[in-house]
């Protein structure tokens, strides 16, 4: 025979050891098994390579490295008992063995399971014991288990093998979808009818076949999936939220803290329940997990005001208040109000530099960009500042009411602006080094705000003629602008977003993208992220919402009609729980289920119930759209800022109260 023990040790330093595994007990029963007398015979040589390897009926043994991985990440100990689900050749019950007391096996083609029956005996593993049967039901003869380990990938994590796990028992189990690539879990049995549930990251086995697993042959759902309504199925995988003003309403969001962008959306902008369910998830992110960005659907320099207050920087002496523009009531209300104090608070025993900003996203505010770009050269650079006013001069006439800018360019002949504000914005990050070395954070505020004057010169010359390029101009800056505050919060900086579903759920997913052409922040970010991001969106049933019935109107308190009936919204609310979490990546089944589009509710500032149908409501495939999704059944408009809350009498003091 071979002698590979070289080879052996060879694989456990380089495939297992490198790549993170320390847990001594796995790496040392790793040395001990020979993975060569579990293969086919004729594939001994290739027994260490860093792959799976086939061992007859369509199956495989596992890669070295996942047998190690599902092992480490389950903790075994010795004294324990293990149940492996997906026997094959027995190579990862014989590894298990050489840590736990005691090992059974489960492997549903009587061949393989006769084959690693006697192989495993040959080799003296009198530990393990094999049978032939449907691994998705577990062994409850001999359970409760310490720990559960599933080779096979299944729609969804079978109850009996949750059910036979002792209290602090582990479950390791791909999960997924598609047949062959899944998310592997680990789940730990906190108490009679608690588990925590944690993501290992994306792996691919071969399908789980059993009666809680797929169904024989064609890997078709679950049969008990088809058997309940989706309403049902919304209620069973839901994770009941307690009130958003509760402590612990963010700590189901811990699973996102590894995200460099957690994007929480809004199906209304006047929704008290969405900033509150906001403000708690962010809270629980910047607290115990190091986010330090707080981007949202909010113009830059109205937004740079509260982040001067959150981050305890001086007052701007001639800044406007904030958000005087139309629609109000979005960024001044009670909702935000609370929480830029308590960020204020959370900031004020920080080092300047691990301060969490305030940011704003948007484009609309045009002439505060100008004003504050103005501003910054004046104090650093005044000859720049008078080319400036100069270039900027072009925009002027239409500073009021920018909406009319396009029309008068393109119609009137008037002369276009747009060489103007690019070489402003060009000059502007050609000074960075010189600009920069003062202080940062002006810099970067002022050159958002140059960049912002180009974007919106552009957006509101095209705007004019309709078309998705407007839209598409906005959520790129949108984007750009959480990379620029990225980056400027170094290499490990993470953020959240908030803004409406419309901008953070993936619009490829929606009628915006696949009818109108449209894409949006969401999008961008999946994109450029990947699994690094999480979109999340917000809905509602039914309850009350500020808004305004047109553009420039004033804000009403307004019913929001109950969910259509073909809506994602009613099916939501016919789980019968007033708030959850969905989470779409833990619960395949119903996420494939609710693929098939359905119609979304979208209340931005307007609300025209009288219309709803034609106004508010698009088609969407939610699963797709967003990474999970929160539900709040019930919910009321936001208060906006008025004099009896000003902390200094007047609310123009907001932020800064006295
Ligand atoms: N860990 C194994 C090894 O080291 O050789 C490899 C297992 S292989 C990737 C997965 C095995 O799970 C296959 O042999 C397959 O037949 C088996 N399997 C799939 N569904 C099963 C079920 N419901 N019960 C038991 N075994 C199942």
């Amino acid at each position: 025979m071979l002698d590979l023990s070289r080879a052996r040790d060879r694989m456990v330093d380089m495939q297992i050891a490198r790549r993170g595994i320390n847990d001594p007990h796995t790496l040392e029963a790793m040395r001990r098994v020979p993975r060569e007398a579990f293969v086919e015979a004729g594939f001994e040589e290739f027994a260490y390579e860093d792959s799976p390897l086939p061992i007859g009926e369509g199956q495989t043994i596992s890669q070295p490295y996942i047998v190690a991985h599902m092992i480490a990440a389950a903790a075994i100990k010795p004294g324990e008992t293990v149940l492996d689900v997906g026997t094959g050749s027995g190579y990862a019950a014989a590894v298990a063995s050489q840590i736990a007391d005691r090992v059974y096996t489960i492997e549903r083609h009587p061949p393989l399971a006769e084959a690693a029956g006697r192989r495993l005996h040959e080799l003296g593993y009198d530990n393990v014991e094999v049978r032939v049967g449907d691994g998705t039901k577990g062994w409850p003869e001999a359970a409760p288990f310490d720990v559960i380990l599933v080779a096979a990938g299944g729609p969804e994590v079978p109850r009996a093998l949750k059910e036979q796990l002792v209290t602090g028992g582990r479950l390791v189990i791909p999960v997924g979808l598609d047949e062959t690539s899944q998310r592997l879990l680990k789940l730990t049995r906190t108490s009679q009818s608690d588990y925590e549930t944690e993501d290992l990251g994306a792996v691919m086995f071969v399908p789980l076949i059993g009666e809680q697993g797929w169904s024989d042959g064609s890997g078709n759902l679950a049969v008990k999936a088809r058997e309940l309504t989706l309403p049902q199925m919304i209620s069973e995988a839901a994770e009941p939220l307690p009130d958003p003003d509760d402590d612990a309403f963010g700590e189901l969001f811990d699973r996102f803290a590894d995200r460099r962008v957690v994007l929480l959306g809004e199906a209304s902008h006047g929704t008290s329940e969405f900033y509150r369910a906001r403000a708690a998830i962010t809270q629980r992110l910047i607290e115990k997990h190091g986010f330090t960005i707080v981007a949202v659907e909010a113009d830059w320099p109205d937004a740079a005001e509260i982040d001067r207050y959150v981050r305890h920087r001086p007052k701007r002496y001639d800044q406007s208040p904030p958000f005087q523009r139309f629609p109000t009531w979005m960024w001044r209300n009670t909702d935000v109000e609370a929480f830029t104090i308590w960020l204020r608070e959370h900031n004020a025993a920080l080092a300047s530099e691990r301060r969490a900003g305030f940011y704003g996203l948007d484009i609309y505010n045009m002439s505060g960009s100008i004003a504050a770009v103005l501003h910054y050269l004046d104090e650093i650079d005044p000859a720049a500042a008078a080319i400036a006013r100069q270039r900027y001069g072009c925009l002027t006439p239409w500073q009021s009411e920018p909406s009319t800018y396009g029309r008068a360019v393109l119609s009137a002949g008037y002369r276009k602006c747009e060489e103007a504000v690019i070489a402003q914005c060009r000059d502007l990050l050609e000074r960075k080094l010189d600009y920069a070395a003062k202080d940062g954070a002006d810099f970067l505020n002022a050159a958002q705000n140059a960049r912002l004057v180009a974007s919106a010169e552009r957006y509101y010359r095209i705007m004019y003629y309709g078309g998705a390029d407007s839209w598409n101009l906005r959520d790129t800056h949108m984007f750009e602008t959480l990379n620029h505050i990225l980056e400027s919060r170094g290499p490990d900086a993470k953020a959240v977003v908030w803004a409406h579903n419309s901008h953070i759920g993936d619009a490829r997913h929606t009628d915006m993208g696949l009818i109108r052409d449209e894409l949006n922040i969401g999008q961008l970010c999946r994109q450029r992220f990947g699994e690094k991001s999480a979109l999340i969106g917000l809905g509602t049933h039914t309850g009350t919402v500020a808004a305004a019935s047109d553009w420039d109107g004033d804000m009403e308190i307004m019913r929001v009609r109950p969910s259509h009936r073909n809506s994602y919204e009613r099916l939501c609310h016919e789980a019968a729980m007033q708030r959850f979490l969905l989470d779409f990546s833990r619960h395949n089944v119903l996420a494939k289920r609710l693929i098939e589009p359905r119609l979304e509710r979208f209340i931005g500032v307007i609300y025209r119930p009288q219309t709803e149908l034609l106004s508010h409501y698009a088609e969407a495939s939610l699963p797709r759209q967003f990474d999970a999704f929160v539900w709040l059944d019930e919910t009321s408009a936001v208060t906006p800022l008025g004099p009896e809350h000003a902390r200094a009498g007047t609310p123009d003091t907001y932020p800064f109260g006295l």
